[in-house]
């Protein structure tokens, strides 16, 4: 994967992780390769006014671009919600994501092509455009699309309306239960508001590598791995979840 993954237990955050920021520092100057360009957390992003103590940390790197993860963005502003059982939960996720990413057009062309192709061969024939969209999973996309951020202000001005409109009636279930407490939905966007700008994606970096290629439909598609934000690292906190036994082992 020409990944380096270093695990760190330490008492606490903050000044608890200033050992292994230099370590990290010199590791890659004893390696004589180039600094990272990007670095993905999931606090401690931005500040309103001066440096972070990130930025310090690694001051070394006077270059380094901090991002926070947008997966933990959303989360963020799902704490506005009365509950994540409600039944317009995911809808709500789904759809603040799309504020959030663009799809690549040409991409999603390739696949659409290869998709149709592929189910006329299972015997559909004549598919509208949207009965094609609702065949392709969300799998399908990832594997063989790349998305970007939509820019800061767009992605602002979706995300208003959004919340506006669950905030009104038509964030409410079939029982009138609203998805979303709207003082506290406004409150927490009001906040989260300035961390767009830190979710973007990094300038000219190349956050997908394509891993190969497979042929549908008679069409050939790219297979994508991509390297934004730090969902590898997620998972590897569920595999020490299962990894080290006890009942009483919980990690952050
Ligand atoms: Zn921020």
């Amino acid at each position: 994967m020409g990944q380096v993954l270093i695990s760190v237990l330490t008492a606490g955050e903050g000044p608890g992780l200033d050992l292994m920021a230099g370590g990290l520092v010199d590791r890659y100057k004893a390696a004589g390769v180039d600094p990272p360009v990007a670095l993905y957390v999931d606090c401690g992003c931005c500040k309103e006014v001066g440096e972070t103590k990130l930025k310090a940390r690694f001051s070394e790197w006077p270059n380094l671009i901090v991002r926070l993860d947008i997966w933990h963005f959303m989360r963020r502003l799902a704490v506005g919600c009365t509950t994540d059982a409600h039944q317009m939960y995911p809808t709500f996720m789904a759809r603040m994501s799309a504020c959030i990413f663009e799809w690549d057009a040409a991409d999603v062309n390739k696949l659409r092509e290869a998709k149709r192709a592929h189910l006329k061969g299972h015997s559909w024939t004549s598919l509208t455009e949207k009965q094609l969209d609702r065949q392709i999973t969300k799998e399908e996309l990832e594997l063989h699309c790349r998305r970007r951020t939509r820019g800061e202000e767009q992605t602002i001005q979706l995300l208003d309306q959004l919340i506006g409109e669950l905030i009104s009636d038509k964030g409410k279930d079939s029982l009138g239960v609203p998805l979303l407490d709207p003082i506290r939905m406004q409150h927490i966007w009001f906040v989260q508001k300035r961390h767009v700008k830190c979710i973007r994606d990094p300038p000219d970096v190349a956050l997908y590598t394509q891993t190969g290629t497979i042929i549908k439909g008679g069409v050939q598609l790219q297979t994508l791995r991509c390297a934004r934000g730090s969902t590898s690292l997620e998972s590897f906190h569920c595999h020490l979840n299962r990894f080290i036994e006890g009942k009483q082992c919980q990690l952050p």
